[in-house]
C-alpha cells in the first residue's frame, strides 16, 4: 500500500505530546511490513535547526489563503528510509513553538493550517504521489479529509484514495470564527450544520469526522467515552452519526527508541533481570536534582503537559500531604501558563524531596523514566496515554485514574488480575488519587512484591506489532469503502 502520513508533528523533529511519537513511530512499523510510507509535516524552526540532514526540493508550491495567493516551498528529509516531506514557508512556521505560547494559541493558526492542508494536496500532485491512503492526525489536518471530499470530490487524483483520520485528543478541535473559512480556500456555502459549522464558528475537528473514510480514535475505551454526552466535548452526536466507521485501536510505542538496555541518555542500562541498574538510575538522578540520595525513598515521577486534562488540580491539592510522606517527588512539564506559575512559586523553597523541572527536556524525560519507583498520571481524560506504556517499559509502575487509554492498560491488583502492573483510581477527586498512592507506598515497602509488579510491567507488549496490524485492517476497510 502507498501511506501518506500528514502531521503536525513527528517525533524527533517536532514535538509537543503523544501525537509527535505515534507519528514517528507507526510509519515506521508499517514500513517493515513492506509499504510505501511517507510523511509530510510542516517545516518548523525546531526542524530547520535541529540537528537533521535536510535537501532543498526544486518543487515549491502556490494556494490561496485568504484570498491571497501564498508561495511554499518543499524541503526533505528522512526517518530511516521513509521520505518526510517538509512544507515551509517563513513567515509561518519559522517561531519558536509549534502551535503557540503558554499565553496562549498564535492568532493565525487558522492560516497556518489552512497553508499546511491545502499545501499538501497541491505538492501531492506536483509529486505525483497518488497514496492509496491518506492518514490525517487531530484538527491541524482534519481540513484535509473535508477538501478532498468537498473541493475536489470529482478529481480523479484522488478517486482512489482512502482517507483515515485518528483522534488523538476530542478536546482540541480548531475552532474558529467563520472568518477562517477562507485560510482553507472555502467559501461561505460551507457555513451549514451539516459542513463545518459549529455554533456560529467553524469546527474542523468535525469536518474531519463528517468526512474521512473511516476514523479511529486511540484506545477502545475513549473509543466509548467520546460518544457520551458528557465526554464527547459537544461533538458527541457527529461521532455518533459516524458510530458504523468509528474504531479504537491503541497506540503502540517504538520499543528500540524507548528502550533502558539500550538508551544513551540514561545513566546506567538495565533490563528486567538486572534492575540494580534502574537503581544506580535513581541514585544518580537524586545527584542531579539535589534529591536525598536515598534507595529506599520512594520516588515518584511525572512528566506531563501542564493543562487542565492531566490532573494537576488533584496534584496541587496533595502537594502538602505528599510534601510530609517520606516519598520523592520528580515532575517535568510544561505548558498552561496559570500552571507554570503554580508550580514555579514552589520552586523558591529549596527542597531534597521535591524537584520541579519546568521546561520541555527529551533527555530529563528518559532519566526519569528509568529513576523512578512509581510514574503518575491522575488524568481528568486520556485518550490513549503514553507516558504509562513508557514507564512499563522503564520499570516505573503507574498510579493512574482508569480513564480512557490508561483503563485500557493498567490493572490493578483490585480488579482481581493475574499479573497486575499499577494501581488506579476512580473518582476525580484527591481523596481517591491520594488513596492509590498510599495503596502504591504500602506495596512499595514489599520489595518482592514490588519487583515483580515491576516486571510484569517491563514485560507487557505495548509496541507497535499489535497496533500496527490493527491500522493495516483499518486501511483496507477503508480501501473497501471506497471501492463499493
Ligand atoms: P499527551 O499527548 O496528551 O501530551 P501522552 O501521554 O500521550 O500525552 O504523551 C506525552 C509524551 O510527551 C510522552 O512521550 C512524554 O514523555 C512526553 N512529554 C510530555 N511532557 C514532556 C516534557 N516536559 N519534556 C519531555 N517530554 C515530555
Amino acid at each position: 500500500m502507498k501511506i501518506l502520513f500528514v502531521s503536525s508533528e513527528v517525533s524527533p523533529f517536532a514535538k509537543t505530546g503523544g501525537l509527535a511519537d505515534v507519528a514517528g513511530s507507526l510509519p515506521k512499523a508499517l514500513r517493515k511490513t513492506g509499504h510505501d510510507v511517507r510523511i509530510i509535516m510542516p517545516f518548523y524552526h525546531c526542524v530547520e535547526s535541529g540537528n537533521f540532514t535536510i535537501k532543498k526540493a526544486r518543487k515549491g508550491f502556490e494556494v490561496p489563503v485568504d484570498g491571497i495567493m501564498q508561495k511554499g516551498l518543499l524541503r526533505q528529509t528522512t526517518l530511516g528510509d521513509i521520505p518526510v516531506y517538509l512544507v515551509g514557508k517563513k513567515e509561518y512556521f519559522q517561531r519558536p513553538n509549534l502551535y503557540g505560547t503558554s499565553a496562549g494559541d498564535y492568532p493565525d493558526n487558522s492560516q497556518r493550517f489552512g497553508f499546511f492542508c491545502q499545501g499538501v494536496l497541491d505538492l501531492l500532485k506536483r509529486l505525483d504521489f497518488r497514496p492509496d491512503i491518506i492518514h490525517c492526525h487531530d484538527w491541524q489536518t482534519a481540513t484535509i479529509p473535508y477538501l478532498i471530499k468537498n473541493e475536489h470530490k470529482d478529481d480523479p487524483f484522488f478517486s482512489k484514495t482512502a482517507l483515515v483520520f485518528t483522534i488523538h485528543n476530542l478536546a482540541y478541535q480548531g475552532i474558529f470564527e467563520r472568518e477562517a473559512l477562507s485560510s482553507f480556500g472555502l467559501d461561505d456555502s460551507h457555513f451549514t450544520v451539516d459542513r463545518l459549522e459549529y455554533y456560529g464558528k467553524i469546527n474542523l475537528m468535525k469536518g474531519g469526522i463528517l468526512s474521512a473514510d473511516v476514523i479511529n480514535t486511540v484506545s477502545n475505551a475513549y473509543c466509548r467515552e467520546i460518544q457520551t454526552e458528557e465526554m464527547g466535548c459537544g461533538l458527541h452526536g457527529v461521532l455518533q452519526q459516524r458510530a458504523h466507521d468509528l474504531y479504537g485501536i491503541l497506540n503502540g510505542i517504538d520499543y528500540q527508541d524507548w528502550n533502558p538496555s539500550t538508551d544513551p541518555l540514561i545513566f546506567k542500562n538495565y533490563t528486567a533481570a538486572t534492575l540494580s541498574g534502574k537503581a544506580a538510575n535513581k541514585k544518580e538522578l537524586q545527584k542531579a536534582l539535589g534529591l536525598e540520595q536515598n534507595p529506599t525513598t520512594p520516588l515518584l515521577g511525572m512528566i506531563t503537559r501542564l493543562s487542565s486534562q492531566k490532573g494537576l488540580d488533584l496534584l496541587e491539592t496533595l502537594l502538602p500531604k505528599l510534601r510530609k510522606e517520606n516519598l520523592q517527588l520528580v515532575l517535568l512539564g510544561s505548558g498552561d501558563e496559570k500552571y507554570m506559575k503554580m508550580l514555579s512559586s514552589l520552586r523558591h523553597t529549596p527542597s531534597e524531596s521535591l524537584s520541579i523541572n519546568l521546561c520541555f527536556d527529551l533527555a530529563l524525560s528518559r532519566k526519569i523514566y528509568a529513576a523512578s519507583d512509581m510514574f503518575l498520571m491522575p488524568s481528568l481524560y486520556e485518550p490513549c496515554g503514553l507516558g504509562q506504556l513508557i514507564a512499563f517499559r522503564y520499570g516505573s509502575v503507574p498510579v493512574v485514574r482508569k480513564t480512557g487509554g490508561l483503563a485500557d492498560t493498567v490493572f490493578d491488583i483490585r480488579d482481581g488480575v493475574r499479573e497486575p502492573n499499577g494501581f488506579t483510581f476512580d473518582d476525580y477527586t484527591p481523596a481517591a488519587f491520594w488513596n492509590a498512592i498510599c495503596r502504591a507506598l504500602d506495596e512499595y515497602k514489599d520489595r518482592k512484591k514490588w519487583d515483580k509488579m515491576v516486571r510484569n510491567g517491563m514485560k507487557s507488549d505495548f509496541s507497535w506489532d499489535h497496533s500496527g496490524r490493527d491500522y493495516e485492517a483499518l486501511y483496507d476497510k477503508a480501501l473497501k469503502k471506497i471501492r463499493q
